[in-house]
Formats: structure tokens, sequence, C-alpha cells
């Protein structure tokens, strides 16, 4: 048996994107995703941004104890329309 986490494809990382970002993940799961970014030059850019956008949602989020189907709602919107976002 080998400790070496498993690969993950562009899709199973993206979608555990929210739970990274959020520290939600298991160790085990935590390591696939940062293995993918590290042989992923798309992911590891796409991420990056989204980390850096989180981040900032995050703070605001919290203020306003937005609850998690929210926050995350409102990541989705952002993902599909990010010129729409309204940084005020
Ligand atoms: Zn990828």
């Amino acid at each position: 048996m080998s400790d070496a986490p498993r690969r993950l494809d562009c899709r199973e990382a993206a979608d555990r994107l929210y739970e990274y970002l959020d520290g939600e993940l298991t160790p085990a799961d935590e390591a696939a995703v940062r293995t993918h970014l590290a042989d992923c030059a798309g992911c590891f850019s796409l991420f990056g941004f989204e980390s850096a956008y989180l981040r900032f949602l995050e703070a605001r989020a919290r203020a306003r104890n937005a609850p998690p189907a929210l926050k995350r709602r409102i990541l989705d919107q952002l993902l599909l329309d990010p010129g729409d976002a309204d940084p005020a």
C-alpha cells in the first residue's frame, strides 16, 4: 500500500475546489488536490485566481454570517460570469 495521494483529473480537482479553499477536505483529499495543482498549470492558475477571490469573499461572507450554501452560490455565479461581479 502506498501513501501517495491518488491522482485527480481536472474535473475532480475542480469539484473539490471549494472544500480545498475552505480547508474542509481530509488531509488525503487535500494532498490529492495539491498534487494535481502541482502537475496542471491550467488548474494552478485558475485555483490561484479563485483562492485570492475566495479570501476576499470569505471575509465578506463571514461578516454577514452567510450560510455555506449561499457562499457557494455566490462563488458559482462568479465562476460563470466574473465580469458581472460587483466589487463594492
Ligand atoms: Zn487540472
